[in-house]
């Protein structure tokens, strides 16, 4: 199995002894660490680059995804850190989410050239998130929920007040890179989930702001605990699975409509 996993703020690399290759896209070069972890053959690709250095408006989203492609992973884990839009997700849970909310962008599509509108009634692939749900009730010291509603928000800033209030009324978690990552993977045909960290009540939902150091501390300090999750889920995804994520970039693709046909119309 070749496993890709897209690592967060605070994520470190889930391999021992890597080497780092630089895989070109056509959206750019990424440097993607890669090595054996027991018997799986795993792609790590840091979500902000190497140094960190892109903030959420900035990260070479289609690259990543691409790179991952490029290197034949067939199941892509990302690792978001989100807050927590309402009760019950609080600080320190684990949410492996089911649905997506991602109206407001940013808007990727590595189709850039020909109409292609893959579904996602299910964003996520289920034998992947059936996998993290069981890995992580394993190995968590804190509360997993198995489902959750992912609302993505383009950032970098945080939420307002009233906007947390609003979004609550759509989903559980808040996040700034959960979106594109779940669209594109679909576009690729990759199986993909996402282990999503609550860092932080969103914003007003405790007295005093949200404070980015402290979101920062909390990161590093379950980085290892994550990525425990990721490598032991990434253990129990099937080889063969029915679930149709291969499939699915070739059933958006629109058949293209007959001259004539396009004539008349
Ligand atoms: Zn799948």
């Amino acid at each position: 199995m070749r496993i890709g996993i897209l690592g967060g703020t605070g994520s470190r690399s889930i391999i021992d002894d890597a080497e780092t290759v630089r895989v070109e896209t056509a959206w750019g070069a990424v440097p993607v660490e890669t090595g054996r972890v027991g018997d799986l053959l795993v792609f790590f690709v840091s979500r902000h680059g190497a140094d960190h250095g892109r903030s959420a408006h900035r990260v070479a989203h289609k690259a990543n995804l691409a790179a991952l492609a490029a290197c034949r992973t067939d199941a892509v884990f990302a690792i978001n850190n989100v807050g927590g839009l309402r009760e019950p997700f609080t600080t320190g849970d684990l949410v492996v989410p089911h649905d997506l909310v991602a109206l407001w962008g940013p808007h990727v599509t590595i189709h850039e050239a020909e109409a292609v509108h893959v579904d996602m009634t299910a964003p996520y692939c289920p034998h992947l998130r059936s996998a993290l749900v069981t890995a992580a009730s394993e190995t968590w010291n804190g509360t997993v929920h198995a489902e959750g509603v992912y609302v993505q928000v383009p950032g970098p800033r945080l939420e307002t007040a009233a906007e947390v209030r609003h979004l609550a009324t759509m989903g559980d978690v808040v996040g700034m890179t959960g979106g594109p990552e779940a669209v594109l993977a679909r576009e690729l045909g990759l199986c993909f989930a996402s282990l999503a960290f609550v860092a932080n009540p969103a914003a007003g939902r405790e007295a005093g702001p949200v404070v980015a150091d402290a979101l920062r501390k909390a990161l590093a300090d379950v980085s290892v605990a994550l990525r425990d999750t990721v490598v032991a889920a990434a253990r129990a995804v099937p080889r063969d699975r029915d679930c149709g994520c291969r499939e699915a970039p070739a059933k958006g693709r629109m058949a293209p409509v007959p001259m004539r046909q396009a004539h008349k119309a």
